[in-house]
Parts: structure tokens; C-alpha cells; sequence
């Protein structure tokens, strides 16, 4: 869907075109606010616009391709083209110098100053692209240092103030929300905080994105409450680690106050934390999104394999044994909560044995949906230098056979479901057709539930409560069973 948006007085237009994930999605709709706060009219429709503004992914080399065709489709558009985003902040001027048909290629530090740099750019300005650097050394290495010292370093997704928005004294609450909504949907990415401490050897995406820096309480509340107000009715939370919120602000136990107190706030239906570090949960915190009321029982976990040896060369912790015990745990606190997890193949070192044990552990977890990945060489990462790479032709056939696998375990765990009764958040009504998503399932990444019976006059953001009938792969079928959505403030189970 296209938004447009604008001050009065101004008519340059720019289309703003999101790649990757949903973190990525909130640093665009803080693109979108400071360019619309600046007189820009602020389109996610390429047709017509002055500057096309790419957000781009940089994370594996399939992202990175679509990232580089989204640039070459919209230079072939006749609008000048601007390259953002993480694939940008990771290469700087070599994508710069390969890529002549961008007008420029920017790096997080000029996000305050977008709409200076895009007007720069519709001038005919020559902008140079910036030399990569490892933000992690932009920020003291003790978590606690950093809340000091992140003045001036750019964090995208913070709605940090720029150098002409000089109102960092004033309370986080009482600040306007440096945002603009990009769709209407129901549902949107909240940012709980941006970077990773961690070292995984196959990730390169610390190095772009930075040192692990949280986003105060109360500014996360003001911004819930703002998005609430545009009629969003489920949050999700995002981040590159979840698990570590509040550890730089003073207290690692800091999500387990910030759900309720989310949950709490008017108008939202559910919360939902993603992107989980096994290594990192801890009881409360498996408490605290198993049973508060309003926070969805969905465990989004990266396990990424369950073979110790794999794991260790990943600089990763567990075992099947101690995931399984994880996933024993929540479904003791929840036992109909969702969970899911993302595992590569094909890692240095990878064998045979190795798969048998992760395949081993993905029959064993009962799992809702399982991202199955190829392992690939990342710049700059430690994995790329291990020996004991595993063929291409290998590394095929064992994804192969691990996504067939996947397939039928989480088609078989949604089967499973048929029965039972689930709370359904509707996202999109169109033609008769109602699709919506259960607790257990996240947009985009996960199945959805679609719902027959009484559905007249639902509408996005409902919530009903639905018995579901059938499946279809990850998907569900389920029947309303009642007339009436559930409203907010009567929920107490929502959400879960
Ligand atoms: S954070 Fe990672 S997945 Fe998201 S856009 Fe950047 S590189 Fe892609």
C-alpha cells in the first residue's frame, strides 16, 4: 500500500523502499519521519518521486543481491537513486564504486541529516560514500559505559535528535516520536535496542550494526502508546538480541518489567518478543513471556544447530539436550506457546553425524516454523577462515534434505493445533477472505490462520477468539466462536 505524506508548502517526493527485516522496517519509518518532519512528501511508491531512498539488507549474499536489483530496478526509473541501509553502512564506497547508477551511497551517521544529503543529491552534488569502519569501536566496550558515551553515535531506529533538533534535555516522554508509519497495518516493529555483544563466527552484522545499546523504558512506552494511537494493536518487539535488553541501562532483567508495563498500554492487543538468545534466557524471563496477559507465549529462538561441536565452532552454547530442556520448560508455563528457530547448514567442519544430530533435534522440539539456511562465507567473519569447508554440493543436498524436514515437522505441529482454540489478531480482510495470525505465529516469517464462519464485519485489529478446524502446511483454518471481537480492554487472555 502507498502512503504519502507531507507538510504544507513542499513538493519534493521521495519513495522510501524497505529490504530485510523489521528492524530495518522501523529505521525506515524513522527515515520517513525526519524526512516528512522536513517538508518532503514521503511515498512508498517509486512512480513519480524525485529520490528513490533504498533501505537495504546486507545480511547473506542472497539479501545483498535483491538489495543491489532493488537499486539497479529503481535507477531504470529515471529518479535519482540513494542507497541506505545496512548493505551501505557495510560497504560504503566499494558499493559506491560498483554501483555508479546510485546518486550516493549514505551511512547511518547521515541519517539526522537525511533530508539535507537527499537535497544534495537532487542539486547534482557529487556526496562522498564513507569508508566502512567496525562500529563496535564507536562505543566502550562495558555495557554500562555506554549509555554516557552513545552521544553522538548514530543508532538507527533510536529517533536519535539531530544536530538541528537540539532537544536532548527534554524528558524521553515528552519528546514527539521521530517516526512516520510506512502502512496500516495492525501490527508493528517496536526497536528495544540495536547492535550485538555476541560473537557468533559466521555473523558479520555486529560489526555494521554496532555495540549492543538499549532504548530507554520510557521512550519505548511513549513510542508504543504513539503507535497504539495510529491503530496498531500488536507490537513486536525487535532488536539483534532481546535477551539483553536493560543489561547497558543498568539492570539485564529489565524485559521482564517492560512487557507488562507494553501490555498495559492502551489499545494494544498483544506483544511479541523475537529474536531470543538460547544462551541467554533465564527463568523469569521465560516466565514473564509465558504468562503475562497480553504478551504472546512465543519463543522465537535462534538455536541455529544442536550439535555441540558445531555449536562451539559457532562460539554458540547448548546442546540438544539443553534446548530440548528450554523447550520443555515453556511448555510447562504454556504448554500450547509457539516457537520457532532458525538453524544453518553446512558450517566449517559440518558432518554427517552432525546433521543426524541436529535432524535428531528438530523431530524431538515440535516446533511451529524452522528457517532452514545454507551456510556462506560473510566478509570479515571468523567462520570464513576455518578450515573444513563443506562442498557446495554437500551443503545442497544437506539443506535439501533438512527443508524437507522442517517442512513436515512444522506441518505436522500445526495438524497438531486442529482443535484447539486460539486467540486471532486479523491483519487483512480482502475480498471475503480473512487472514489474521494466532498467537504462535509472527508476521511474515511464520504461518498464518485464516477464518471462515462469522466473519462479517471483521475488520485488521480485531481479535477474535477461533477454534481451528483444519491445516494446510504451517497454515491454519479456524471458525470464530463468537460474534464479537474480543476488545482490548477486556482481554486476559489475549494474545496467548
Ligand atoms: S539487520 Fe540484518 S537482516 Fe535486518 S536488514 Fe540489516 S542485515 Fe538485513
Amino acid at each position: 500500500m502507498s502512503e504519502a505524506t507531507s507538510s504544507p508548502g513542499h513538493d519534493r517526493r521521495v519513495a522510501l523502499v524497505t529490504l530485510g527485516c523489521a528492524r530495518n522496517e522501523v529505521d525506515s519509518e524513522e527515515l520517513a519521519g525526519r524526512l516528512a518532519s522536513e517538508g518532503w512528501r514521503v511515498t512508498t511508491d517509486s512512480d513519480d518521486a524525485d529520490v528513490v531512498l533504498v533501505n537495504t539488507c546486507g545480511f547473506v549474499a542472497q539479501a545483498k543481491q535483491d538489495s543491489v536489483d532493488t537499486l539497479l530496478a529503481a535507477a531504470d526509473g529515471g529518479a535519482a537513486v540513494v542507497a541506505a541501509g545496512c548493505l551501505a553502512e557495510r560497504y560504503g564506497e566499494q558499493l559506491a564504486g560498483a554501483l555508479p547508477e546510485a546518486a550516493a551511497v549514505l551511512s547511518f551517521d547521515d541519517y539526522p541529516d537525511i533530508s539535507d544529503r537527499l537535497s544534495a543529491v537532487l542539486a547534482g552534488e557529487q556526496l562522498p560514500a564513507h569508508a566502512p569502519r567496525d562500529r563496535r569501536k564507536l562505543l566502550p566496550l562495558t555495557p554500562a559505559d555506554r549509555a554516557e558515551a552513545r552521544t553522538g553515535v548514530r543508532l538507527p531506529g533510536h529517533a536519535q535528535p539531530g544536530s538541528s533538533e537540539p532537544d536532548q534535555a527534554t524528558p524521553a516522554h515528552l519528546r514527539p516520536v521521530l517516526r512516520r508509519r510506512l502502512d496500516r497495518s495492525p501490527v508493528a516493529p517496536l526497536k528495544l535496542a540495536s547492535g550485538c555483544d555476541r560473537r557468533c563466527t559466521f555473523c558479520a552484522i555486529p560489526q555494521f550494526r554496532g555495540a549492543f545499546v538499549s532504548r530507554p523504558p520510557e521512550e519505548l512506552l511513549a513510542e508504543a502508546e504513539w503507535l497504539a494511537d495510529s491503530g496498531v494493536r500488536e507490537l513486536l518487539l525487535v532488536s539483534e538480541n532481546s535477551t539483553s535488553y536493560g543489561k547497558d541501562l543498568g539492570d539485564p532483567r529489565l524485559l521482564e518489567q517492560l512487557l507488562p508495563q507494553l501490555a498495559a498500554v492502551t489499545g494494544i492487543a498483544r506483544v511479541r518478543v523475537s529474536y531470543l538468545q538460547p544462551a541467554e534466557m533465564r527463568p523469569s524471563l521465560v516466565e514473564a513471556i509465558a504468562t503475562t496477559p497480553g504478551v504472546a507465549p512465543y519463543f522465537d529462538l535462534s538455536f541455529q544447530h544442536a550439535s555441540e561441536p558445531v555449536l562451539r565452532r559457532m562460539r554458540r552454547f547448548g546442546s540438544t539436550e539443553r534446548f530440548l530442556s528450554l523447550l520443555q520448560e515453556v511448555r510447562r508455563l504454556a504448554p500450547e506457546a509457539g516457537a520457532r528457530s532458525n538453524v544453518i547448514v553446512g558450517f566449517p567442519g559440518e558432518t554427517r553425524p552432525d546433521v543426524a544430530e541436529l535432524a535428531r533435534f528438530l523431530e524431538a522440539a515440535s516446533l511451529d516454523a524452522i528457517g532452514v539456511f545454507r551456510y556462506s562465507d560473510e566478509d570479515g567473519t571468523e567462520a570464513a577462515e576455518l578450515p573444513g569447508k563443506v562442498s557446495d554440493a554437500a551443503i545442497a543436498r544437506r539443506y535439501d534434505r533438512l527443508l524437507a524436514l522442517a517442512e513436515e515437522l512444522c506441518a505436522q505441529r500445526a495438524a497438531e493445533r486442529v482443535g484447539s482454540t486460539v486467540e486471532v489478531l486479523v491483519d487483512s480482510v480482502e475480498e471475503g477472505v480473512v487472514e489474521g495470525r494466532a498467537a504462535h505465529q509472527a508476521p511474515e516469517v511464520d504461518g498464518c490462520t485464516t477464518l471462515v464462519g462469522q466473519v462479517a464485519g471483521l475488520v485488521p485489529g480485531d481479535l477474535v477468539t477461533a477454534k481451528v478446524c483444519d491445516s494446510d502446511g504451517v497454515d491454519l483454518v479456524a471458525e470464530p466462536l463468537q460474534s464479537a471481537p474480543v476488545a482490548a480492554e477486556d482481554r486476559q487472555t489475549a494474545g496467548r
